[in-house]
């Protein structure tokens, strides 16, 4: 028979502990939760976007009611269900309307409530805290019927509150009680930027001040502030956002120990062995909590006791925090204060409202505040769980992950270097592991797959960004952002086809250009906008643009492939998979000298030297270039392949020289950056040897010429090939092959493959631009043609003998 376990708070904490109890040991319970707000489990901490209008209160469910009736979970929801005792001898709880439940095991979730200061009118109308939907509810009424609201507390919460009562069209004031705000998070100089971030944005703010009185209308609503300086404020709204204090209330009741919270030991047992507390109502080792991320560690804990499979303990581990209000970067972890046994390292450029600190305790990351740029906030944080000693890079510690190497420029890259360990997203508790695990498990591709199946970015959403580079890292270009998913970024309100609109029209030719023009909240962008930025001024101005390789990724900025194991592969190109004897032989010679572990045939019809030392990169293409190979840019979003069949020339099938016609286009179309990777395929006869109807264009010889067929692709979803146009000559191949790509270079958008594109703008426009229209064909032709002009450099010979920034290929050690 099954035993009872009866859940008090449907909130976060318990909620958790039944999903996680569910997943080890889902027969051994008959559960029963009393929850005192009149809903499923929702996210609280997405009251905020409720708040601003960025999100719904369906959107932010957790759990629906569904999901108790499909676990087979009694829900008693609402007021009148508030847990108001607990009979300990008999084992059961009662609650508000007298129904009863009896449990073998019961465990406490009951959360914390917000503490009201008890000034005079603190219990007038109008008068409210920030914690629940009711007190969204009460906030977005109130912005629909009055003007004026007051915040007290310039806390986390204080300004998301104020960010979203300004948005609801308030007139808002922060009023807080010293001169720093978030002071629990921030030191004085970033919480001077982040001031002046909201005052820029609408916020007023009364800092150092001393409330005196809540003053009430004739009707006992609020109407005014007065502090004891003798201003006096209007308020038709006041929200209190001053603290949170343990809930306790029945816990105290009925005689469990508690302190500041219901005090529990290390497996988040009460001193009444059959009763568990957990979440903000606890108190661990005279710890108490006030944000999820050690909530979920202790979700873990509790169901594993409650599985009765005894092993785990609860430790407290170091918290991070970000500000909820978008457009605004901000970063804190540890103890970012320090004293005089720690060093501080800080940048700080007030201009770009840029301020990163790190504190340093005999060479560990003890803490971190940063303002404006906080890419390396996760990395940082990581060192500091790890109590990774960061001597050796100290002097570069500040200028991020991007200069250790390997690691890409803005963190581009960060998340491929991350263990699988690292903690991804701190509101859900989801390690890199766990993402990548889903991924490839369960076939995930999309940002929304993942977030659903693994919970990752499905909270504050500030972790969204490196979770795009765990799928982006683990599908590889397999991985399109979903249009749904686009602005490009948070850098700016504009989507990909509104930036890209912006550039030439406004003779915009750099990236500050496109950022001041567009008025960017992030002057100098973020890895996202960066690579996509730098790739739209690379195709809107050729010959003038000049490619900022510190935008680009990893692989293309060390024009290899990094592997597993830090080591590169390097992939010469062959012309339409055709090599010679003479080829081969520099090759073998090149695996010789530089200790090639693997020389594999790729399925583009190449030969990748595997497993080469970063060291090594430069001198073995210099080796291979000096035997007059190039790139073949396997790295890249550029063309990669023309893959072709044997065609004509030697197969007794072949209706057309496939091989041939594949070497011309490989010899046109090589070196051409395109949105994302670009393959090409020919086969000589509709045998189709050479798959050309995977490729991103397929050409396939018949009797009286060449069929040409657009937007396929091979990888995890595959896609075959649209039908484009059936032409005569191998002239005209080239012609549409290169309109076909021009189109792609300037419509698509970044990170965008051609099958999603074509499916974006769909078959027909492309037909009516290239195929109906020979004029509009010709000048993409030559648009094409002319950008080939600038873009037809081999990276290798650049870098190998004419020095090109050589300093990414030498290995830290020696800088
Ligand atoms: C607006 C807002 C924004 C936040 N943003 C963040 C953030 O960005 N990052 C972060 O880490 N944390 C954030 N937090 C904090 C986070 O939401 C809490 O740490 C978390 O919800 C605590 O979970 P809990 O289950 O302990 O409490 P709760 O989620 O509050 O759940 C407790 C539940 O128990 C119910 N309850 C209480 N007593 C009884 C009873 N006697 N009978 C029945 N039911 C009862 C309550 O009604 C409540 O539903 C935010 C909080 C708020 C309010
Ligand atoms: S298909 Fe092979 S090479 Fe390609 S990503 Fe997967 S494992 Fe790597
Ligand atoms: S596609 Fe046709 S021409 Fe090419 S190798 Fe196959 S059978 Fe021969």
């Amino acid at each position: 028979m099954r035993e009872k376990l009866v859940v008090i708070g449907n909130g976060m904490a318990g909620m958790r502990t039944v999903e996680e109890l569910l997943k080890i040991a889902p027969e051994k319970y008959d559960i029963t939760v009393f929850g005192a707000e009149p809903y499923g489990n929702y996210n609280r901490i997405m009251l905020s976007p409720v708040l601003t209008g960025e999100k719904t209160v369906e959107e932010i469910m957790i759990n629906d009611l569904d999901w108790y009736k499909e676990n087979n979970i009694t829900l008693y929801a609402g007021e009148d269900k508030k847990a108001v005792d607990i009979d300990r001898r008999n084992q059961k709880v009662i609650a508000a309307d007298g129904t009863e439940a009896e449990y073998d095991r019961l465990l406490l979730a009951t959360g914390s409530n917000p503490f009201i200061i008890p000034l005079p009118g603190h219990d007038l109308d109008g008068v409210i805290a920030f914690r629940d939907i009711a007190d969204v509810e009460t906030m977005l009424q109130a912005s629909k019927e009055k003007k004026h609201a007051i915040v007290i507390g310039g806390g986390l919460l204080g300004l998301e509150a104020a960010n979203g009562l300004m948005k609801q069209g308030m007139e808002v004031t922060v009023v807080h009680n010293l001169d720093v705000l978030m002071n629990r998070q921030l030191d004085e100089p970033s919480a001077k930027l982040l001031e002046q971030s909201l005052v820029e944005r609408g916020l007023s703010f009364k800092m150092n001040a001393n409330t005196s009185e809540l003053k009430a209308d004739e009707n006992g609503h609020v109407k005014s502030i007065a502090f004891s300086d003798g201003e006096e404020l209007p308020a038709d709204l006041v929200v209190m956002a001053v603290g949170i204090r343990p809930n306790i209330e029945l816990a105290q009741k009925v005689g469990l120990h508690c302190e500041r919270g219901i005090v529990v030991n290390d497996t988040l047992q009460t001193f009444d062995p059959k009763i568990y507390a957990i979440g903000e109502c606890i108190q661990h080792r005279e710890e108490l909590f006030g944000l999820v991320a050690p909530i979920w560690d202790q979700a873990k804990v509790a169901a594993n006791h409650l599985a009765a499979y005894g092993i785990g303990i609860y430790r407290t581990q170091a918290t991070s925090t970000k500000l909820k209000v978008t457009g605004i970067d901000l970063f804190s972890a540890g103890d970012f204060t320090g004293d005089d046994e720690t060093d501080d390292i800080v940048f700080q450029d007030p201009k770009r409202g840029i301020y990163k600190k790190v504190v340093l305790k005999e060479d560990k990351i003890i803490g971190s505040v940063m303002y404006g740029d906080t890419i390396d906030g996760s990395w940082y944080f990581q060192l500091m769980k790890d109590g990774t000693n960061v001597a050796d890079f100290r002097d570069s510690l500040l200028f991020g992950q991007a200069h250790m190497g390997d690691s890409g420029h803005a963190g581009v890259n960060a998340a491929a270097d991350l263990p699988d360990s690292a903690e991804i997203c701190g509101c859900n508790g989801v390690c890199k592991g766990d993402i990548v695990k889903a991924i490839t498990e369960e076939n995930l591709y999309t940002l929304d797959e993942v977030r659903a199946s693994t919970k990752a970015s499905a909270s504050c959403g500030s972790c969204t960004g490196l979770v795009e580079q765990v799928i982006a890292s683990t599908l590889g270009g397999d991985y399109t952002p979903s249009e749904s998913e686009k602005t490009i970024c948070a850098c700016t309100n504009y989507g990909h086809d509104q930036v890209r609109d912006a550039i030439k029209p406004n003779n915009l030719k750099s990236f500050h250009a496109v950022s001041d023009f567009l008025e960017f909240s992030n002057p100098d962008g973020c890895h996202v906008c960066r690579p996509a930025i730098n790739y739209y001024l690379l195709a809107a101005w050729p010959g003038e643009y000049e490619d900022d390789m510190a935008s680009r990724f990893t692989n293309e900025r060390m024009h290899a492939n990094i592997q597993k194991d830090n080591t590169y592969t390097v992939v010469p190109r062959m012309f339409g998979g055709v090599t010679t004897a003479k080829d081969l032989r520099v090759i073998a010679d090149a695996a010789d000298k530089y200790d090639v572990p693997m020389v594999k045939v790729t399925g583009g019809q190449r030969i990748d030297l595997v497993g080469v030392k970063k060291e090594d990169l430069i001198p073995m293409w210099k080796d291979l270039n000096d035997a007059g190979m190039v790139s073949g840019h396997a790295y890249g979003k550029a063309l990669r392949t023309v893959k072709t069949c044997i065609g004509s020339q030697y197969c007794r099938f072949g209706t057309q020289d496939s091989t041939g016609a594949g070497i011309r286009i490989e010899e046109m179309t090589w070196g051409s950056w395109t949105p994302a990777k670009f393959k090409i395929a020919v086969s000589g006869c509709p045998r189709n040897c050479a798959e050309a109807t995977i490729k991103d264009v397929g050409i396939v010889a018949v009797d009286s010429g060449w069929e040409i067929y657009v937007a396929g692709n091979g990888g995890i979803k595959v896609r075959v090939s649209d039908f484009l146009v059936k032409v005569a000559t191998e002239d005209e191949v080239l012609e549409y092959t290169g309109a076909f790509m021009q189109m792609y270079r300037e419509q698509g958008h970044h990170n965008e493959r051609t099958a999603p594109w074509i499916e974006r703008v769909g078959l027909q426009y492309i037909k009516d631009e290239i195929v109906e229209n020979a004029e509009k064909r010709k000048a993409y032709y030559e648009g094409f043609l002319l950008s080939q002009k600038f873009s037809q450099k081999d990276p290798w010979k650049e870098r190998a003998s004419e020095g090109v920034a050589q300093n990414d290929f030498i290995p830290l050690a020696e800088v």
